[in-house]
């Protein structure tokens, strides 16, 4: 079994880098389509618009409609197509990275990501998240080729919004936990191979990063400063969890996260803090864990303010309703949680059928282990809280 590790091309990261866009394009090509949404327009398009400009760049400016569907795609590759466009600029959150992505793939343009939030690891892959129009998760792909340039201007950053900073923070902490239950079954990762040393040593490298510094920088983002931890998280964020996740392996923690995109409950959440439930989850499912690290964890989740429990991803009272069938006799459920836990079963089910990222761990994950392991990850949560365990 042969090791792969894959990577873009080129990764630049600072105070006011996005200035330096244009520079990065005009080695790319000569005609850049940027996507963006009018919001982040707003923000940055007089900063990308200038650099462009400077660069002696004529370029194709589209304005992205809210949801990372392969239509979406569709649409702006034959926009590329009709301009003539030779590279594919996402500016923005996870979503217009991904579709900008596509777009390059599908028209054979070169591919440049500028996230303007660090609430995911999208910008460094070469994957896409697809979603349908009523924002349901459908499925990834998984391109034959990492962008080109991805440009991480911190001062952007560190001026959005503190909740996309901390979601960020959960995708990332989930990097080296993932990776490292799925290199004990040796599960290929993304890239098509067995993980590189490297891949794992950048994995737990952001582990550690978030558990040292995530506090911190949450703090100086909460004042919209960029200070050396905030470049360090910023890092981890972006650079560190995308290389760890996609050369590493995935494995429950985002799968619970990607099936709780499809619990209406749940969909104004973020990625990253979906993917924190589904840390705390693959916690309590896994066999081989230490204690004190699960502690470390949780309680480092809690800190930041990631979702631990379930009233933290709006589905409080399910796992209270399954306690109490637990302890009455069978087909005594309350009426409320009739609802709601087949919810939970559903999601069970999934995770341990055909495809499933859990299947990355070194033991067989059955529907009720998976099931159980949310209902004590929620316990977990609750009792590092210091709530009520009624
Ligand atoms: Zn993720």
């Amino acid at each position: 079994m042969k090791s792969v590790l894959i990577a873009p091309r080129k990764y630049i990261q600072g105070r006011g880098v996005l200035a330096e866009l244009g520079g990065c394009l005009k080695l790319l090509g000569t005609k850049p389509l940027v996507l963006w949404d009018p919001c982040v327009k707003g923000i940055v398009g007089q900063t990308v618009a200038a650099s462009v400009h400077r660069a002696g760049l004529e370029m194709v400016d589209v304005e992205f409609r809210g949801e990372a569907t392969r239509e979406e795609r569709d649409r702006v590759t034959a926009i590329a197509r009709d301009h003539g466009a030779d590279v594919a600029v996402g500016v923005g959150g996870g979503k217009v990275l991904d579709v900008a992505k596509g777009v390059a793939v599908e028209a054979g343009l070169k591919m440049v990501t500028c996230p303007t939030i660090a609430s995911n690891d999208s910008p460094t892959s070469a994957a896409s998240v697809w979603y349908d129009a009523d924002h349901r998760f459908i499925g990834f792909d998984c391109w034959p080729f990492n962008p080109d340039v991805v440009l991480v201007d911190t001062e952007v950053i560190a001026a959005g919004p503190v909740r996309a900073f901390v979601a960020g923070m959960g995708d990332a902490l989930s990097t080296w936990i993932e990776a490292a239950a799925a290199y004990k079954s040796r599960a290929q990762n993304l890239a098509g191979g067995l993980p590189t040393m490297a891949a794992l040593a950048i994995a737990e490298l952001c582990y550690r990063t978030l558990l040292e510094h995530g506090l911190d920088a949450k703090r100086a983002v909460e004042q919209h400063v960029v200070t050396p931890t905030v470049e360090k998280v910023v890092e981890a964020n972006v650079l560190l969890s995308g290389l760890g996740f996609e050369s590493g392996g995935l494995a429950t923690a985002h799968m619970i996260a990607n099936l709780l995109s499809n619990v209406p409950e749940c969909k104004d959440l973020m990625h990253g803090e979906k993917v924190g439930f589904g840390i705390v989850t693959q916690l309590c499912l896994d066999d081989d864990v230490d204690v004190d690290e699960v502690y470390a964890v949780v309680d480092f989740a809690i800190e930041i303010g990631l979702p631990v429990t379930l009233a933290d991803v709006n589905l409080e009272g399910v796992s209270r309703d399954r306690l109490r069938r637990g302890r009455r006799s069978r087909g005594a459920g309350d009426g409320c949680g009739r609802a709601s836990l087949p919810r939970l079963r559903e999601i069970g089910d999934l995770c341990a059928g055909e495809g499933s990222l859990c299947h990355n761990h070194p033991f067989e994950v059955t529907s009720q282990a998976v099931v159980d392991a949310m209902v004590a990850a929620d316990a977990l949560g609750r009792e590092r809280k210091g709530l009520s365990l009624d």
